[in-house]
Protein backbone atom coordinates (compact mmCIF):
# COMPACT_ATOMS: atom_id res chain seq x y z
CA UNK A 1 0.00 0.00 0.00
CA UNK A 2 1.03 3.41 -0.70
CA UNK A 3 0.78 5.57 2.00
CA UNK A 4 0.57 9.15 0.43
CA UNK A 5 -3.16 7.84 -1.48
CA UNK A 6 -6.29 8.59 0.05
CA UNK A 7 -9.36 6.17 0.40
CA UNK A 8 -11.14 9.23 -0.79
CA UNK A 9 -10.51 12.49 -2.50
CA UNK A 10 -13.17 15.50 -2.51
CA UNK A 11 -13.33 19.32 -3.66
CA UNK A 12 -13.42 20.71 0.09
CA UNK A 13 -15.11 19.45 3.31
CA UNK A 14 -18.38 20.80 2.26
CA UNK A 15 -18.00 18.24 -0.61
CA UNK A 16 -17.88 15.20 1.04
CA UNK A 17 -20.77 12.40 1.61
CA UNK A 18 -20.79 12.27 5.14
CA UNK A 19 -23.80 10.04 4.85
CA UNK A 20 -21.78 6.89 3.31
CA UNK A 21 -18.88 7.71 5.92
CA UNK A 22 -21.62 6.88 8.58
CA UNK A 23 -22.50 3.81 6.56
CA UNK A 24 -18.97 2.68 6.40
CA UNK A 25 -18.76 2.60 10.45
CA UNK A 26 -17.24 6.10 10.88
CA UNK A 27 -18.11 7.56 14.34
CA UNK A 28 -15.04 10.40 15.10
CA UNK A 29 -13.76 12.84 12.53
CA UNK A 30 -10.48 14.07 13.05
CA UNK A 31 -10.33 18.08 10.75
CA UNK A 32 -7.31 19.22 9.75
CA UNK A 33 -7.88 23.33 10.28
CA UNK A 34 -5.05 25.21 8.32
CA UNK A 35 -6.63 25.61 4.18
CA UNK A 36 -9.00 22.37 5.14
CA UNK A 37 -11.37 24.25 7.27
CA UNK A 38 -10.52 27.56 6.59
CA UNK A 39 -7.37 29.53 4.24
CA UNK A 40 -4.56 29.64 6.07
CA UNK A 41 -4.83 33.69 7.09
CA UNK A 42 -8.79 33.36 8.54
CA UNK A 43 -8.44 33.69 12.38
CA UNK A 44 -12.28 32.49 13.03
CA UNK A 45 -14.31 29.83 11.76
CA UNK A 46 -16.97 31.30 9.51
CA UNK A 47 -20.89 30.64 9.19
CA UNK A 48 -20.89 27.89 6.57
CA UNK A 49 -18.09 26.10 8.45
CA UNK A 50 -20.29 25.96 11.65
CA UNK A 51 -23.07 25.44 10.02
CA UNK A 52 -21.35 22.07 8.53
CA UNK A 53 -20.18 21.23 12.21
CA UNK A 54 -23.46 21.33 13.68
CA UNK A 55 -25.05 19.38 10.75
CA UNK A 56 -22.34 16.87 11.01
CA UNK A 57 -23.03 16.88 15.35
CA UNK A 58 -26.33 16.53 14.75
CA UNK A 59 -25.67 13.13 12.26
CA UNK A 60 -24.11 11.98 15.89
CA UNK A 61 -20.08 12.25 14.49
CA UNK A 62 -17.42 13.23 17.42
CA UNK A 63 -15.61 16.24 15.64
CA UNK A 64 -12.47 16.98 16.93
CA UNK A 65 -9.48 19.56 15.23
CA UNK A 66 -6.34 17.70 14.64
CA UNK A 67 -3.95 20.22 13.87
CA UNK A 68 -0.46 20.47 13.76
CA UNK A 69 -0.65 24.27 14.63
CA UNK A 70 -0.29 26.51 17.88
CA UNK A 71 -3.03 26.02 20.47
CA UNK A 72 -3.57 29.81 20.26
CA UNK A 73 -4.02 29.78 16.91
CA UNK A 74 -6.94 26.29 17.45
CA UNK A 75 -8.48 28.60 20.29
CA UNK A 76 -11.21 30.62 18.65
CA UNK A 77 -12.07 27.45 15.85
CA UNK A 78 -12.20 25.03 18.84
CA UNK A 79 -14.26 27.82 21.17
CA UNK A 80 -16.90 28.76 18.48
CA UNK A 81 -17.40 25.47 17.07
CA UNK A 82 -17.86 24.23 20.56
CA UNK A 83 -15.23 21.05 19.65
CA UNK A 84 -12.44 19.07 20.90
CA UNK A 85 -9.22 19.60 19.17
CA UNK A 86 -5.59 18.61 19.58
CA UNK A 87 -2.98 21.30 18.74
CA UNK A 88 0.76 20.55 17.54
CA UNK A 89 -0.45 17.19 16.52
CA UNK A 90 2.82 16.26 15.19
CA UNK A 91 1.36 14.93 11.61
CA UNK A 92 2.36 12.93 9.91
CA UNK A 93 3.63 10.58 13.17
CA UNK A 94 1.81 8.72 15.00
CA UNK A 95 1.72 9.45 18.58
CA UNK A 96 -1.00 12.00 18.51
CA UNK A 97 -3.72 9.80 16.39
CA UNK A 98 -3.24 7.61 18.69
CA UNK A 99 -3.37 9.13 21.34
CA UNK A 100 -7.03 10.24 20.37
CA UNK A 101 -8.15 6.39 19.34
CA UNK A 102 -7.31 5.85 22.76
CA UNK A 103 -8.72 8.92 24.66
CA UNK A 104 -11.98 8.75 23.16
CA UNK A 105 -12.01 4.34 23.02
CA UNK A 106 -12.82 4.53 18.98
CA UNK A 107 -11.28 1.25 16.71
CA UNK A 108 -9.20 2.42 14.23
CA UNK A 109 -11.99 1.50 11.49
CA UNK A 110 -14.35 4.17 13.11
CA UNK A 111 -12.07 7.77 13.17
CA UNK A 112 -11.74 9.42 9.60
CA UNK A 113 -8.88 12.27 8.92
CA UNK A 114 -9.82 15.40 6.88
CA UNK A 115 -6.70 17.01 5.21
CA UNK A 116 -5.22 18.97 2.48
CA UNK A 117 -1.60 17.80 2.79
CA UNK A 118 -0.41 14.64 1.33
CA UNK A 119 2.90 14.40 3.46
CA UNK A 120 1.04 15.12 7.26
CA UNK A 121 -2.85 14.24 6.82
CA UNK A 122 -2.57 11.62 4.44
CA UNK A 123 0.57 9.92 5.24
CA UNK A 124 -0.05 10.27 9.06
CA UNK A 125 -3.67 8.66 8.63
CA UNK A 126 -2.94 5.86 6.83
CA UNK A 127 0.30 5.25 8.88
CA UNK A 128 -1.97 4.84 11.58
CA UNK A 129 -4.70 2.90 9.54
CA UNK A 130 -8.02 4.67 9.92
CA UNK A 131 -9.28 6.48 7.00
CA UNK A 132 -8.39 9.22 4.77
CA UNK A 133 -9.63 11.67 2.99
CA UNK A 134 -8.06 14.55 1.10
CA UNK A 135 -9.23 17.68 -0.26
CA UNK A 136 -8.30 20.33 -1.99
CA UNK A 137 -6.34 23.20 -0.06
CA UNK A 138 -8.33 26.14 0.54
CA UNK A 139 -5.33 28.52 -0.20
CA UNK A 140 -1.95 28.81 -1.57
CA UNK A 141 -0.73 30.82 1.64
CA UNK A 142 0.76 27.98 4.10
CA UNK A 143 3.04 27.78 6.95
CA UNK A 144 6.54 28.23 5.58
CA UNK A 145 8.43 25.21 6.45
CA UNK A 146 4.75 23.72 4.30
CA UNK A 147 5.90 26.28 1.35
CA UNK A 148 8.98 25.72 0.61
CA UNK A 149 9.29 21.98 1.57
CA UNK A 150 6.03 20.32 1.30
CA UNK A 151 4.06 21.45 -1.22
CA UNK A 152 7.02 21.26 -3.87
CA UNK A 153 7.48 17.42 -2.19
CA UNK A 154 3.27 17.11 -2.99
CA UNK A 155 3.39 18.08 -6.61
CA UNK A 156 6.21 15.89 -7.20
CA UNK A 157 4.01 12.73 -5.69
CA UNK A 158 0.97 14.27 -7.94
CA UNK A 159 2.94 14.42 -10.94
CA UNK A 160 3.96 10.63 -10.71
CA UNK A 161 0.11 9.66 -9.00
CA UNK A 162 -1.22 11.28 -11.96
CA UNK A 163 1.52 9.56 -14.94
CA UNK A 164 0.17 6.48 -13.19
CA UNK A 165 -3.44 7.76 -12.77
CA UNK A 166 -3.59 6.92 -9.19
CA UNK A 167 -4.68 10.29 -8.37
CA UNK A 168 -5.19 12.74 -10.23
CA UNK A 169 -6.03 16.67 -9.16
CA UNK A 170 -9.46 17.76 -10.03
CA UNK A 171 -10.87 14.03 -10.41
CA UNK A 172 -12.72 13.31 -7.20
CA UNK A 173 -13.54 9.73 -5.83
CA UNK A 174 -15.11 8.14 -2.93
MG1 LIG B 1 -3.68 21.82 6.30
Amino acid sequence: MNYFIPDMYQKSIYHIDYDKLRDDGIQCLLFDLDNTCVPYKDNIPNKKLEDLFETLKDMDFKLIIFSNASRRRIKPFKDVLNVDSLAKAGKPRKKSFLKILKLFNYDLSEVAIVGDQLYKDILGGNRVGIKTILVNPMSNDDMILTKIIFRPLEKIKYRSFSRKKILIKGKYYD
